[in-house]
């Protein structure tokens, strides 16, 4: 009997990649083109780190050029290799045309762990790395827009936009070469929070799907539903905060870098992270446990497990321990190829990081769209809007002789902020999403898993581009 072997991150993406490509109509030759990544930039730079230079390796993948500009983060990690960009560039692409996002994907990665830097030295960097970007014409409004991964935030974004300006003084546009930047500096509110919030809604889609549930034996609703989230960063702090306010989650275990910890009473996230600022740990978390390994958050009976930290964590060494009922990526590529079969055979549904993390893409987009428009959302309807709302509710109190007191009318009388927009527009980008990936697995017999239809879903919107530009007619 062959040994399965497990694959690297890349593999996995292409293995996927495969396994849906077969249930397509797409040309082989378009098939490779789709597959392939377009353009692969390695640079290593100096930069002076105390009295010593220090040369940084990094880089820049654009994986499809079908649609410009393309769109990915920019990660800081001592992990960080071409490949991992590679594979995370190519999810990029999908990721965009199943939101219906019109960017083509990219990636960056500098090779650097950020705790060992000074602030300041992590600005030298991240200046310098940009700088690169520029020279090589990697980065602009209408060329590659790069925003916020693993160990960077909207600190690093405005020094990117800060750095382009320098060079790019003059171009009208200049705000819109990078997002997920602060909200006082070209940002968008909600964009922090938005990939955590799309993770949300997706998680809930799932669960408010009887068709689909039923199939797995699982029932509907969120409320009282137990998760467990391994990485308290952005991504996991996020969807563990909405999970809880407004799903009704219990979270029961928490992993980060330090330790892991547990409590079938439910652990508050507000609270886990005022603790962790004071004692700069998780751990001895008031009314939980701490588990003997961090791993362990991983192998927690739950309704709902969230790998919110890096890739292939969950592997052919321990896949058969998950006991959760549903594994929600809200990293990239958490589950590899090989441990996703052990999980679908388990009968644990998991919802694939190109749909479930998409939400912060989206709000990008927003964001970008927001720069290119250089107007605030909502500023031109909300007060008629206002207006309009309160006319009507007084003229319905006056044909009523009812009437309702300053409160409810403040309340039905609104018109629209920027965060209510963002938020509007991306719950509803996550929900249409869900249901055309459903559509597939109920087309489709053979597709049982949502990983592969969205996929299909995907490949078929980027194939259907490729050939309207009549490169593939
Ligand atoms: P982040 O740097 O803000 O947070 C990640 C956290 O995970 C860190 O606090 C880190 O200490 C922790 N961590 C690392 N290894 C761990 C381990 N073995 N066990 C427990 N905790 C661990 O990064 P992020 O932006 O939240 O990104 C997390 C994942 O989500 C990545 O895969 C990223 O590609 C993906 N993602 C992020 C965004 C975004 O908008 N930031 C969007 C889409 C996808």
């Amino acid at each position: 009997m062959s040994k399965i072997i497990e694959p690297t991150f890349y593999e996995s993406v292409q293995l996927n990649f495969d396994r849906a490509a077969q249930f397509t109509n797409i040309p082989a030759g378009l098939l490779k083109q789709i597959k392939v990544c377009n353009s692969v930039y390695y640079m290593q730079f100096p930069v002076k780190i105390g009295k010593d230079y220090q040369v940084i390796e990094a880089f820049r993948v654009q994986h499809s050029h079908h649609r410009l500009p393309t769109k990915g983060g920019i990660r800081f990690s001592q992990k960080v290799n071409q490949e991992e960009v590679m594979a995370l560039a190519s999810l990029m692409t999908y990721k965009c045309a199943l939101v219906d996002v019109p960017f083509g994907g990219a990636k960056g990665g500098v090779k650097i762990s950020p705790r060992e830097y000074t602030v300041e030295q992590l600005q030298k960097i991240t200046r310098r790395y940009t700088t690169e970007l520029v020279r090589k014409n990697f980065i602009g409004p209408g060329i590659d827009v790069p925003a916020p991964d693993y160990g960077t935030g909207s600190r690093e974004m405005a020094w990117i936009l800060d750095t382009y300006q320098t060079f790019k003084g003059g171009e009208i546009d200049a705000a819109g070469c990078v997002t997920g930047k602060p909200v006082a500096q070209n940002g968008i509110r909600g964009r922090d929070e938005a990939t955590g919030r799309g993770v949300f809604y997706g998680i809930r889609e799932l669960l408010n799907d009887k068709a689909v549930l039923k199939k797995y034996n699982l029932k509907p609703g969120t409320e009282g539903k137990t998760m467990a989230i391994q990485g308290l960063g952005n991504v996991g702090y996020h969807t563990g905060k909405i999970s809880q306010t407004e799903g009704g989650f219990k979270i029961i275990s928490v992993a980060e870098y330090e330790g892991a910890i547990y409590s079938d009473k439910g652990i508050d996230i507000e609270e886990l992270v005022r603790h962790r600022k004071k004692t700069g740990s998780i751990l001895n978390f008031p009314g939980a446990e701490n588990m003997d390994q961090r791993k362990k958050t991983l192998e927690v009976a739950c309704d709902v497990l969230v790998p919110a930290a890096l890739e292939n964590q969950i592997r052919l060494d321990n896949a058969k321990k998950v006991k959760a009922k549903i594994v929600a990526e809200a990293a990239n590529g958490p589950v590899t190829a090989a441990a996703s079969d052990v999980l679908l055979k388990k009968g644990i549904v998991i919802i694939p990081d190109m749909y479930l993390n998409a939400g912060g893409v989206t709000v990008s987009y927003f964001e970008w769209l927001k720069n290119l428009s250089h107007m605030r959302f909502g500023r031109m309807e909300k007060r008629f809007d206002q207006n309009t709302y309160l006319n009507l509710v007084n003229l319905i109190e006056r044909q009523s002789g009812r009437s309702i007191n300053d409160k409810e009318k403040a309340i039905i009388a609104r018109g629209a902020d920027e965060i209510d927009l963002v938020r509007s527009g991306l719950e509803e980008t996550m929900v249409t999403a869900y249901q055309q990936i459903r559509e597939v697995m109920m087309r489709k017999p053979k597709v049982n898993d949502l990983r592969t239809a969205a996929f299909i879903n995907a490949l078929g919107k980027v194939a259907s581009d490729y050939m309207n530009m009549g490169i593939f007619p």
